[in-house]
């Protein structure tokens, strides 16, 4: 048997589609046109690229995106001027600063300086804090958010099931857990202390691998015929001499045993840009007092 394909870049891109048309009407009905501001701190090649695409998916959906780049030499306080210059500023509606920082500069920080009604990316207390108190007015991280796209496509109703999350960050794993368990899931939340994962893994119905070790995931992982692989993992690898991304989960061999699966490159990652688009009007909505267009 082979698993499904969940296909996150042909979902996002339906998805950034209808954002689009939101996008269009909040210009046309509201003249409004919703901005995303990326902070970009040094030149570290992956950052680059990821700002590079969120600038460019803007830019494809009718959004205004205000790049701001910094040395690597930036202090700390010269990073906090530009969160504030940007909180100030009335037509900039989404802030995202590109993690990670270099390190003399305390991340926490400058997460805290943010807007939490412009804070997109979800990170700031006080939207870990409406996540977690179910309150719908906050930001969603937007890794998870795209995470639950995917999964209910091929599982509408998750009540019942079982789901693991592998690894407790703040940023992928503990609100994924969050928001599978509001979805009616019964969750366990694995890491690396967590005793013989394979076989706790196995006992799930739902795997979500947010590691950040290449191919991790084995087929030995995953409960055989109906699970459903939801590999977060970007990982950089060389193979036969060649530079490859590879996920958390081992793909080849899982998608042999699993249902469905979603691929590395072109799952989780492109559903995660859409989540901070989402985020983004949504943002835009509330500062101008709309009511959201579905
Ligand atoms: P972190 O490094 O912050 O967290 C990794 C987690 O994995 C930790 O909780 C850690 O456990 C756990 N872990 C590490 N080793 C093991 C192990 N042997 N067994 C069980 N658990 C383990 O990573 P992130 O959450 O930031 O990212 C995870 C992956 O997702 C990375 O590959 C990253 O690149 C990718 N990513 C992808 C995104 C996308 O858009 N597709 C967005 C964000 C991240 P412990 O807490 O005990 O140390």
């Amino acid at each position: 048997m082979s698993a499904e394909i969940i296909n996150g870049r042909a979902i996002s891109d339906e998805l950034l589609m209808g954002l689009k048309a939101q996008i269009e009407n909040l210009r046309t009905q509201h003249h409004v046109t919703p901005c995303l501001a990326v902070v970009l701190v040094g030149e570290r090649p992956d950052s680059l690229s990821y700002v590079t695409n969120k600038d460019r998916v803007a830019q494809q959906i009718g959004m205004a995106s205000r790049p701001v780049k910094l040395p690597s030499t930036a202090t700390q306080d010269e990073i906090l001027r530009a969160v504030q210059e940007l909180n100030a500023d009335i037509k900039v509606h989404g802030i995202l600063v590109q993690m990670p920082l270099p390190s003399h500069v305390d991340a926490e920080t400058v997460m805290a300086a943010i807007d939490p009604a412009k804070d997109v990316d979800g990170f700031h207390d006080v939207n870990v804090g409406k996540l977690h108190k179910g309150k719908k007015d906050g930001f969603t991280p937007c890794t998870p958010m795209g995470c639950m796209v995917l999964l209910h496509r091929v599982l509408p109703n998750l009540k019942g099931k079982r789901a693991v999350v592998i690894g407790r960050s703040n940023i992928v794993g503990k609100p994924m857990a969050y928001l599978l368990q509001e979805a009616n899931a019964t969750v366990t939340l694995a890491h690396s202390g967590t005793h013989d994962l394979a076989s706790v893994v196995a006992e799930h119905d739902i795997v979500i691998a947010a590691i950040g070790k290449p191919e991790f995931v084995k087929a030995n992982f995953i409960k055989p015929k109906d699970a459903i692989i939801i590999d977060v993992g970007i990982n950089r690898i060389e193979r036969d001499g060649k530079p490859k991304l590879v996920g958390d989960v081992d793909f080849a061999a899982v998608s042999e045993k699993a249902a469905f699966i979603t691929p590395v490159p072109g799952g989780v990652g492109p559903m995660t840009i859409w989540g901070l688009m989402d985020n983004t009007v949504k943002a835009a909505c509330a500062a101008h007092n709309i009511t959201r267009a579905r």
